[in-house]
C-alpha cells in the first residue's frame, strides 16, 4: 500500500530543507505543503505558540495536523521533531547503495526528517487510498536536539487530547523504546578573591583550584563518568569550565556547567547530592591567609524524567503487533538518553518511540537505511489502522 518512489520523494525533499534547532520555519512549511497536496484541509493544520513561550531563539512554533476519524475510535498521535543539530547545515541528501548519505561534509538530518517523511508518507497513503483511520494528530515538535523544548511546551489541548502516542526518533524499525531516563544540568559559580599572582598570592581564592579540587573528589567518589553502584546506574559528565582573566592574577571567577543522568530518579538525586557536596567540600578546603574561604552558587535544571511503560499498555502492544505484522521481532528497549516520549508520558500520555531507519545521528557518517526507511512507512500505516479495527483495546 506504501508507494515507495512516493514515500522517497518525501524523504530526499525534507532531507533538503535547512532547520537546525529555533530555525524550522522552512521545514515547517515543506511539510504543510505536502500535506495539501496529499489532500489535508488547511483548517486541520496550526502552528501553535510554543516559541513564543520559550522566549528568544526560536522562530516558530510546533506543527500540528489534526486528521478527523473515518470511524469512530480513541484519537492516536505520531510526532517527528523537524529541527536538526547544527552539523547539518547545508546537508545534500544523495542516494548511495541502499542508504541515503549526505554529499558533503555534514550531517544528513536523518534524525529526524526520516520521521517527519514517514509521517508524510503515512498521512498520504491514508488519505488518497480512503484507508479507515481514528481521529490521528500529526505532530511535528520544534527544538528538540537542544532540550526536548517544542514537546514540553506542547498543550494536549491543542493536539485534541490522544489516547497514545507514537514517537518517531530512533534507529531500527523493530525497536520500541519502552523507557528512557531523567536528566539534568548543572551550574557551578564559584567565586575567589583576586590578587596579583606574583606579589601576594596568598591574600587570593582561586576559584581555578576550587574547581579543580572538587571535580577530582567527584572523581574519586566513583561518581563521574560512567556511574555504578550496585545495581544504581547513572552517568555525570563536566561539559565546560570557563574563567580568569590573565595569568598573573588569581582567579576569582570559575564557572562549570555539566549533566547528570539515571533511569532512576532516586539515584539521580544521590548524583546531583554528591556533586554539590563535593563543590561545597572544596570551597571550605581552599583559604588565604586571612582564613578566608570563596562561595560557590550551584544550581541545576531538571531536563525531563524518566519513564517505563508496561508491556501491557496498549501503545505498546499496538506497536509490537505492527512490527510483527510487518515480518519483524519486535525490540522493546530502554534508552539512555531524552526523548520527546519523555515529555509525552511525564505528562500522561503513554507514547512509544520507533525507528525509521536513521543510523549514526549527530555525525557526518549519518545516514538512512532505505529499506529500513520504507518499512518504518508500512508499520506506521499498520498502527494506524490497527487503531481504528480494535477501538476496544486502546
Ligand atoms: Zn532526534
Amino acid at each position: 500500500m506504501i508507494k515507495k518512489e512516493r514515500a522517497m520523494e518525501h524523504l530526499m525533499d525534507l532531507l533538503a530543507v535547512e532547520g537546525p534547532t529555533g530555525r524550522e520555519s522552512k521545514v515547517a512549511d515543506a511539510i504543510s505543503r505536502k500535506l495539501i497536496d496529499a489532500g489535508c484541509k488547511k483548517a486541520w493544520i496550526k502552528t501553535d505558540d510554543a516559541h513564543k513561550r520559550l522566549g528568544e531563539g526560536f522562530e516558530t512554533g510546533n506543527l500540528i495536523v489534526k486528521l478527523p476519524g473515518t470511524v469512530k475510535a480513541p484519537r492516536i498521535m505520531f510526532s517527528a521533531h523537524m529541527d536538526t543539530v547544527p552539523l547539518c547545515k547545508g546537508a545534500v541528501p544523495k542516494i548511495k547503495g541502499n542508504r541515503v548519505v549526505a554529499a558533503g561534509p555534514t550531517g544528513l538530518g536523518g534524525d529526524d526528517r526520516s520521521g517527519c517523511a514517514a509521517m508524510v508518507t503515512l498521512c498520504e497513503t491514508l488519505l488518497q487510498n480512503k484507508i479507515p483511520h481514528p481521529p490521528i494528530t500529526f505532530l511535528f515538535p520544534i527544538a528538540e536536539e537542544n532540550g526536548l523544548h517544542g514537546s514540553r511546551m506542547v498543550r494536549f489541548t491543542d493536539l485534541g487530547n490522544p489516547a497514545m502516542g507514537f514517537n518517531l526518533d530512533g534507529q531500527f524499525p523493530n525497536e520500541i523504546v519502552i523507557g528512557a531516563m531523567s536528566a539534568v544540568r548543572w551550574t557551578a559559580e564559584i567565586k575567589g578573591i583576586s590578587t596579583h599572582a606574583g606579589l601576594e598570592p596568598q591574600k587570593g581564592i582561586s576559584a581555578g583550584l576550587i574547581a579543580s579540587k572538587a571535580m577530582a573528589l567527584i572523581a574519586e567518589k566513583g561518581y563521574f563518568g560512567r556511574i555504578v553502584k550496585g545495581s544504581r546506574t547513572g552517568t555525570s559528565n563536566l561539559g565546560t569550565i570557563s574563567g580568569g582573566e590573565a595569568s598573573n592574577q588569581v582567579m576569582d571567577l570559575c564557572i562549570l556547567t555539566g549533566e547528570c543522568r539515571s533511569h532512576s530518579p532516586a539515584f539521580l538525586k544521590q548524583i546531583i547530592k554528591v556533586y554539590k557536596d563535593s563543590f561545597d567540600q572544596a570551597v571550605k578546603s581552599v583559604t588565604n591567609d586571612q582564613g578566608q574561604c570563596g562561595k560557590i552558587k550551584w544550581s541545576v535544571i531538571s531536563d525531563y524524567n524518566a519513564f517505563k511503560l508496561k508491556k501491557s499498555e496498549p501503545c505498546v502492544k499496538i506497536a509490537a503487533e505492527a512490527v510483527k505484522h510487518t515480518g519483524m521481532e519486535p525490540n522493546p528497549l530502554v534508552m539512555d538518553a531524552g526523548l520527546d516520549a519523555n515529555n509525552f508520558n511525564e505528562k500522561g500520555l503513554p507514547t512509544v518511540t520507533l525507528g525509521t531507519g536513521s543510523h549514526k545521528f549527530h555525525q557526518v557518517e549519518e545516514y538512512v537505511d532505505i529499506k529500513e526507511y520504507l518499512f518504518a512507512c508500512s508499520v506506521l500505516l499498520n498502527i494506524a489502522e490497527r487503531s481504528a479495527a480494535s477501538p476496544a483495546s486502546a
